[in-house]
């Protein structure tokens, strides 16, 4: 971004057609190759699943919880980002 859209970043607030252009308040975030709405997650596992299955190929992945009984599978880098994103829609654009 550049200072001028910065500035103006700061000025709008609320009005979020900037920010989301720019990836700052993406109501979407990418898990296992999926766009998951902020809105539908219920919970996230604090710890990586584990199960022992030689078959099974979540080991090591967090388990995301989402509305409607489905679930989906985030690597760490995915389960921080998606908990930063959760975070920082929450808070608002102006925190
Ligand atoms: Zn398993």
């Amino acid at each position: 971004m550049t200072r001028t859209e910065i500035a103006l970043v700061g000025e709008i607030g609320h009005s979020t057609g900037l920010l989301r252009r720019h990836g700052l308040l993406s109501i979407f975030c990418r898990i296992d190759d999926k766009q998951v709405p902020l809105y539908r997650v219920l919970w996230i596992a604090a710890t990586p699943h584990f199960c022992g299955d030689a078959e099974c190929q979540c080991e090591g992945m967090h388990e995301v919880a989402l509305e409607g009984g489905e679930s989906v599978w985030a690597n760490f880098e995915e389960r921080d980002r998606l908990m930063q994103m959760i975070e920082d829609w929450q808070n608002g654009p102006d925190l």
